[in-house]
């Protein structure tokens, strides 16, 4: 994982979804959808996506 290359936005955001599957019945379900997951893990991809852009810029 090399998450702190990726800037702290993407590393806070991709410590929230750790946290909250950590706590999560249905994210630690495999097969099982859980919509706080899924929103958490969808910032934590926006947040690299954006590291990225500007990476490039
Ligand atoms: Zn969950």
């Amino acid at each position: 994982m090399t998450a702190s290359l990726l800037g702290p936005a993407a590393v806070n955001e991709w410590r929230a979804a750790l946290e909250h599957a950590a706590g999560c019945l249905a994210c630690r379900t495999s097969g099982a959808r859980c919509e706080t997951g899924e929103r958490l893990l969808g910032a934590y991809e926006r947040a690299v996506r954006q590291a990225r852009s500007e990476e490039g810029q």
